[in-house]
């Protein structure tokens, strides 16, 4: 499927077009790189990448010009269209082969995973060993190789008022607090949580919203989204699982339409005794989703609990992810 190849450039592209925004499945919008667009009005965006069959074209309704997206890349950077050019040759040459039914999957370009999002702080990487922040990280048994996905407020307050939120929200002075940027596939700062480092503090996390309407979903910068992507309820669990994304505020259900056409598989807390993450269990089941019920020898409540001792997550994942008559069965026996 061509038109994927070109969905991966133009996203590689991305974060060099200014108001780049997904309209749609295959609807693209931001200013156009070619004319310029509107010089009187710079929050005008009127070029257009849409889809015909399987490939994309390019469409400024400023200077009115029209192109292959081949051609478009073209010129907007040739060695990245020579790139391009190669790789859909070789898709061309072997993806038909062992042609099955289309499925429409994907891996998104994951170019902001090795790199340290600039969002005006200090990474957990950058801090000293014996720097607070660093101490509470590791006393959490994170792996130094996420310690550019955290990072340090010295006061939060501070640097939540920084980003001119629309938002308020009622925060105390002098809080530092770990920060954990949710950042999506185009490198954009859509959400963060603050979680307190002071052990007397009433609230221990706080989540802010950066973007309007953005999904409150942790970890989309670094998914690939051709593999199973395990869904779980705190972003510092999300650390210890591969391929997975954290849900902020438990509703994990609310990633199905940001995560379309993904295998996902809902990993809830394991609170047998809690009357809402059962009811959320059942309609997951009930919806023909993948669940990991836990086995009734693993006592430890929560991905960090179990990781502290010693439990080999991943295994017991893989081993106790059920959906159907399955899931029914075993979430009956989980309960009890
Ligand atoms: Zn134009």
């Amino acid at each position: 499927m061509s038109v994927f190849v070109d969905v991966k450039y133009l996203n590689m592209l991305s974060n060099r077009f200014l108001l780049f925004t997904q309209k749609k499945e295959f609807l693209w919008n931001f200013r156009c790189p070619i004319c310029g667009d509107s010089q009187k009005k710079l929050t005008k965006a009127r070029g257009y990448v849409h889809r015909k069959q399987n490939d994309l074209f390019y469409k400024c309704h400023n200077c009115g010009i029209g192109l292959t997206f081949s051609n478009f890349l073209k010129t907007v950077d040739v060695n990245l269209h020579a790139e391009y050019v190669m790789e859909r040759y070789r898709n061309g040459e072997n993806g038909h082969s062992n042609y099955k039914k289309p499925i429409f999957k994907f891996k998104t370009p994951v170019f902001n995973a090795q790199k340290k999002i600039n969002i005006g702080l200090s990474s957990i990487d950058d801090l000293d060993d014996d720097h607070l922040c660093k101490i509470y990280v590791k006393s959490r048994s994170i792996k130094p190789n996420k310690y550019k996905y955290l990072y340090f407020a010295q006061d939060f307050k501070d640097w939540v008022e920084s980003l001119n939120l629309s938002n308020s929200y009622e925060l105390i002075n002098n809080d530092p607090r770990l920060v954990i940027p949710f950042i999506d596939e185009h490198g954009n700062l859509i959400a963060a949580q603050g979680r307190s480092l002071d052990k007397k503090s009433k609230l221990r996390y706080i989540t802010i919203k950066v973007i309007e309407n953005a999904p409150k979903i942790f970890g989309l910068n670094t998914l690939d989204r051709s593999k199973i992507v395990y869904v779980v309820e705190g972003p510092i669990d999300s650390l210890f699982i591969d391929n997975s994304v954290a849900v902020a505020g438990s509703d994990l259900s609310t990633s199905i339409n940001f995560l379309k056409n993904c295998d996902l598989v809902f990993v809830y807390d394991n609170e047998k005794r809690n009357k809402e993450i059962i009811k959320k269990m059942e309609k997951n089941i009930n919806q023909g989703q993948k669940i990991v019920i836990w086995p009734n020898n693993v006592p430890y409540k929560d991905i960090n609990d179990m990781v502290l001792n010693g439990v080999d997550v991943m295994k017991i994942l893989k081993d106790n992810t059920f959906s159907n008559l399955e899931a029914k069965m075993k979430l009956v026996m989980f309960k009890v």
